[in-house]
């Protein structure tokens, strides 16, 4: 694994609009899907709002059934970029298709490469030439050392703008939708210096257990975490067991900007 230059050359700093990536708290927070401009605009003022700096909304959503809604797809785009110009946000989306890496340039600041796609090899290749962030997250079944080779892959190509995201790992637990591997967020900053985000919701898959996972990642040191929010999570048309609503994501945040401050400064 020393051969990857991800894992001999650290990767330094860097910007994305007024964030500094690996030195400010990244809070990302959005629904799983963008739904209509109506409910990702109340997401994105209140998120905001309760103090998160990176707005997500799903597009092109990786379902595992083909009859399950597949997200809004280039009209998510569309309106995750009229909300960016009118609320002057940094704004993230998963793209699965490598074809549509660069006509969603334009509409996106971060590219998001979902759990289901850190294998794909081409989709990897394909962010690795171009000059936008990336949000790497980890495969369900991917070992530490998998996921490094992916990161390689980006990098290899030329993009070091990269964001890994732990989001849990299928084992023989069924209580939680997959297991959180906490311990990846510092041996993945010791072994490539990328920052390392954690994604309790995925990772779970119950909102009960967001709380107390964010907290345990902010003390793991992690440099970000990514929380889905939904106007009316009951009613979403994915993931609706792991969202939280506005009222929920406010007193989360409200809980955690002291714990961040204090970790981030010792
Ligand atoms: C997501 O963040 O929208 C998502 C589908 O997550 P994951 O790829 O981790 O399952
Ligand atoms: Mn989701």
């Amino acid at each position: 694994m020393t051969k990857n230059k991800v894992v001999q050359n650290k990767i330094t700093n860097f910007k994305i609009g007024d964030i500094t990536v690996g030195e400010d708290f990244l809070l990302i927070a959005g629904p799983c899907s963008i739904e209509g401009y109506e409910m990702a605009s109340a997401s994105a003022k209140a998120t905001k709002g309760s103090g998160a700096n990176i707005f997500r909304g799903g597009s092109f959503k990786p379902r595992t059934s083909p009859y399950s809604f597949q997200g809004l797809q280039q009209e998510a785009l569309e309106i995750l970029l009229r909300l960016k110009q009118e609320l002057n946000l940094v704004v993230i989306t998963e793209i699965m298709d490598p074809r549509l890496i660069n006509s969603s340039l334009d509409f996106i600041d971060i590219i998001q490469i979902g759990s289901r796609s850190m294998h794909n090899f081409p989709l990897l290749k394909e962010v690795g030439m171009i000059d936008k962030p990336v949000l790497l997250k980890r495969g369900f079944q991917a070992t530490i050392e998998e996921w490094v080779h992916s990161a390689e892959y980006i990098y290899k190509e030329g993009n070091s703008k990269i964001i890994l995201c732990e989001r849990g790992i299928r084992t023989f637990e069924t209580y939680t939708r997959n297991t959180l591997d906490l311990s990846a967020v510092p041996i993945m900053q010791k072994l490539t210096g990328l920052p390392v985000i954690v994604d309790p919701a995925h990772a779970t898959g119950r909102k009960d257990l967001i709380p107390s996972m964010c907290k345990a990642a902010i003390a793991a040191g992690a440099d970000g975490l990514m929380v889905e929010v939904h106007p009316t999570p009951d009613t979403a048309l994915s993931d609706p067991e792991q969202q939280l609503n506005f009222a929920e994501f406010d007193s989360l945040m409200q809980e955690l900007i002291p714990i961040i401050n204090f970790f981030r400064k010792n």
